[in-house]
């Protein structure tokens, strides 16, 4: 079943994304050669629990027979696509590429965010793949208005990201969002145009494009969590939570 927020409940989803957006954003001015994504993670949950919520990823469990993910921030650097564990050990190099993924529950309500962020300085692919990945989820977003649906979304994105020669990950989805952190519907980064469920005003969806320089098939590191492309290439990873309206979709993770 897919919920629909409240004008209320929208308000404090509102209030809670725009504490994410600023907190992940103080996170990635802190992106550098030399620092260690266990950094970025204490960084993260500082703040988040100075401004009155709860990192909603820490402890987060898939299944009972796997082990809780164990910080607030995930930090996938460069063929890691998604759920990398920040650590002591991991040191951020010059030319590396971080994807930060932060979710918060605020006020009882649940937002997610993810940017993508070169380590010094980029390389013109790097460059490349992060601009397209950033804008296919402005056009994902620029789908969204109601009596559209979930197929539009991922239509949008595919073509984008094809056309600029990458390739969106097939096996992870985004998702609605708001009283949980992971609600109905999926919504994946391909598809047809005009099929999947219909968008209703105050459905509350997290996008989060996940792009990849080369082929789109991914593998499981061994600590259960991180996914990372099977043939080593670059990835690239932004969401946005937004709100379905009658004349399009609202950013609830921004800061204006
Ligand atoms: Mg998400």
């Amino acid at each position: 079943m897919i919920t629909i927020k409240t004008p209320e409940e929208i308000k404090i989803l509102r209030e809670g994304g725009k504490i994410l957006a600023s907190i992940l954003y103080q996170v990635a001015k802190k992106v550098r050669p030399g620092i260690a994504t266990i950094e970025l993670d204490k960084m993260a949950e500082k703040l988040i629990k100075e401004a009155g919520g709860e990192p909603s990823f820490k402890n987060y469990k898939t299944r009972e027979d796997k082990i809780p993910f164990p910080a607030s921030l995930c930090v996938s650097i460069n063929d890691e696509v998604v759920h990398g564990i920040p650590s002591e050990e991991m040191i951020l190099k010059e030319g590396d590429v971080a994807s930060l993924d932060l979710g918060m529950k605020y006020k009882n309500f649940y937002t997610d965010m993810a940017i993508t962020v070169p380590v010094g300085e980029a390389s013109p692919q790097v460059k490349k793949m992060i601009e397209v990945t950033k804008k296919s989820l402005e056009k994902g977003i620029g789908e969204i208005k109601e009596g559209k649906q979930i197929g539009d979304i991922g239509h949008a994105i595919q073509t984008y990201v094809e056309k600029n020669g990458f390739n969106a990950v097939r096996n992870l989805v985004g998702h609605g969002v708001g009283y949980k952190a992971h609600e109905e519907p999926e919504i994946p980064n391909f598809g047809r145009k005009r099929t999947g469920e219909v968008l209703k005003r105050g459905m509350v969806l997290a996008l989060e494009p996940m792009i990849i320089v080369g082929l789109p098939e991914l593998i499981l590191a061994n600590d259960n969590w991180t996914w990372k492309t099977k043939d080593g290439s670059l990835a690239a990873h932004f969401e946005h939570t937004v709100v379905v309206t009658k004349t399009g979709a609202k950013i609830l993770t921004s800061l204006t």
